[in-house]
């Protein structure tokens, strides 16, 4: 069992979001209880910008990404980027990086009009040197090839991981990580269950995406932040490590990717 000494972070949580909004302090409870006790919430959207700020001032442990999520680019405006390029630049205090952004071949939004959005994400990481978090669903190909052509020089990661070893081993070559959330709870997923056991420890970090993205048996449930202890232990299982050697392991990659910057600065992360 974890304990509050013992923080881990959950990498990908959309606290954000209206379902957390009537009872976030709960949630943050629960998630405290098992030793998750810092959580990093990437934008979808700009009308969120600001909440996210507001997160971070009102709730110790809470970080935050600025960025465009594919899903709601129909509502954003040219003018979206220009802002965002500003306020990274401003290095506002929590922002640890640049997303949700990515690509999506699932949804109506042509990939070709989601593009220019996700290059300019892809500008800025290599302009402002943060980490992106990227959002990647059936077009894989597409994204290793832009992640590979801009070569973010402060990495990032390709979150909700549900690919190969192979594909793994490709992102963890061009400095991106894999977040690791529910998909490796169920049996079916062997493909991603078998890389997740096999990639370097280095290369991967835990994730609920919540309210998302359910662990196998919590199907219909809100997705919660306290998961990542049951992710880590579905990981632990897979890759036959004890739990206490892979947890620091793995707080040791949020640290690496997220909070590099912030501790050279400041001395402390807390
Ligand atoms: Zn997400």
């Amino acid at each position: 069992m974890l304990t509050d000494s013992d923080a881990l972070t959950d990498s990908h949580v959309h606290l954000d979001l209206e379902e957390f909004a009537a009872d976030l302090p709960a949630v943050l409870a629960r998630s405290r209880a098992v030793g998750v006790g810092r959580w990093i919430v990437p934008a979808i959207a700009s009308r969120h910008w600001d909440r996210l700020v507001a997160l971070h001032a009102a709730q110790p442990g809470v970080f935050y990404a600025l960025g465009l999520h594919p899903w709601f680019l129909a509502e954003e405006s040219p003018q979206a980027l220009e802002t965002l390029a500003c306020r990274l630049a401003a290095r506002p205090e929590g922002l640890v990086a640049i997303g949700e952004c990515g690509l999506d071949g699932a949804i109506a939004l042509p990939l070709a009009e989601q593009l220019p959005w996700f290059e300019r994400h892809l500008q800025l990481a290599c302009e402002l040197k943060l980490p992106l978090i990227v959002h990647c669903r059936r077009c894989y190909n597409e994204v290793l090839a832009l992640l590979a052509r801009y070569r973010p020089p402060a990495g990032g990661v390709l979150h909700g991981f549900a690919g190969s070893r192979q594909q793994g081993e490709q992102l963890w070559a061009l400095g991106f990580r894999l977040g690791v959330g529910g998909v490796i709870s169920y049996e079916r997923a062997q493909k991603t269950r078998r890389a997740v056991a096999q990639l370097p420890v280095q290369a991967l970090l835990l994730e609920t995406d919540g309210p998302s993205m359910p662990l196998a048996g919590a199907q219909g449930e809100r997705n919660e932040p306290w998961r990542v202890s049951e992710v880590l232990t579905i990981l632990a299982q897979l890759r036959q490590q004890p739990v206490e050697v892979l947890m620091p392991l793995l707080e040791a990659n949020v640290e690496a990717l997220f909070f590099r910057d912030r501790s050279a600065r400041n001395g402390s992360i807390a």
